[in-house]
């Protein structure tokens, strides 16, 4: 039931007009200020944070939010996650450039651009197949063609082109599953959010020591939606994602009076706790 889909380059990027203008401004005024400035030190990863245009991979009434740093609903009620997170877990992998990567959780295929950018070749699996699609066709267009989209569980890896330097894995599982574990080459790392609460979980690196040892180390707290599949969440174990219909918390321009007040509420108790506790929205 697995189905690889085409990234082949379908369309030359266009020239650039005032719209491109804006955003790649708006863009290097978010690195810096979200990313660069809160800890991401790593020159490729801010290179690429820089250069892939996030609007690209947002549903149309949506790239008016492209560089607040937020996570946003895309289409089939998931999400494109938020740029620190991004920059952040790809940091973490600590690739050097032109390594073998697998991203579990296409989405829109924004993150997967983003390691395109530094990696030799990225392999993504998605569960669901219209986002499959729609991002292969979105990776195509920009020129992604070292980008490989596969429609399946990604919790089954993507066995065909192991052992991968680096395993970056974009949705929160009960556990780490063994078989992305065994598709690491020795020295490579596999980045997953995993907590036994479908929303809430821990960031976790493991690297590969020798062919049967690995060494775990906690990150950050995050929540991520969850990873349904054969070593993921059973469809049943969670509610359904709904994502926002608006970038809640996102624009505070265009937020209601009630949402405000929530927002700066949850904002207050947030900076009452201990900075560990709180948690990086995917
Ligand atoms: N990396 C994405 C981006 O840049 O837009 C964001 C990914 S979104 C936070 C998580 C994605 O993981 C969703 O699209 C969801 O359908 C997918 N997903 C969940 N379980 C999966 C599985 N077992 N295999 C592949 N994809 C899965």
């Amino acid at each position: 039931m697995s189905k690889q889909l085409r990234t082949l380059r379908s369309a030359q990027p266009s020239n650039r007009n005032p719209a491109d203008e804006a955003f790649s401004k708006l863009r290097s005024e978010m690195v810096e200020r979200a990313i660069a400035a809160r800890g991401v030190r790593s020159k490729q990863v801010l290179s690429a944070m820089r250069n892939v245009p996030r609007e690209a991979f947002l549903p149309h009434q949506l790239r008016e939010f492209a560089y607040s740093d937020c996570p946003l609903p895309i289409e089939e009620g998931q999400t494109i996650s938020q740029p620190y997170i991004v920059a952040f877990m790809t940091e973490a992998l600590a690739l050097e450039g032109g390594e073998r990567v697998l991203e579990i959780g296409t989405g829109s295929g924004y993150a997967a651009a983003i390691l395109a950018e530094i990696a030799g070749d990225v392999y993504t699996v998605e569960r669901i197949g219209q986002l499959a699609e729609k991002a292969a066709a979105t990776l195509a267009d920009l020129g992604y063609d070292n980008v490989h989209v596969l429609h399946g569980d990604g919790t089954k890896g993507w066995p065909d082109h192991a052992p991968y330097d680096g395993i970056i894995v974009a949705a929160g599982g009960p556990k780490i599953p063994e078989t992305l574990k065994k598709q690491l080459k020795i020295g490579g790392r596999l980045v997953i959010p995993v907590g036994n609460d479908p929303k809430i979980q821990e960031l976790v690196r493991v690297t590969r020591i020798s062919e049967n040892e690995y060494r775990r180390e906690d990150l950050a707290d995050v929540r991520f939606v969850p990873l349904i599949g054969h070593e993921g969440w059973v469809p049943s174990d969670h509610r359904p994602t709904v994502a926002p219909s608006r970038p809640d918390g996102c624009d505070r321009r265009r937020g209601s009076r009630r949402r405000r007040r929530l927002r700066n509420r949850a904002s207050r108790r947030r900076s009452a706790l201990p900075r560990h506790h709180r948690r990086r929205r995917a």
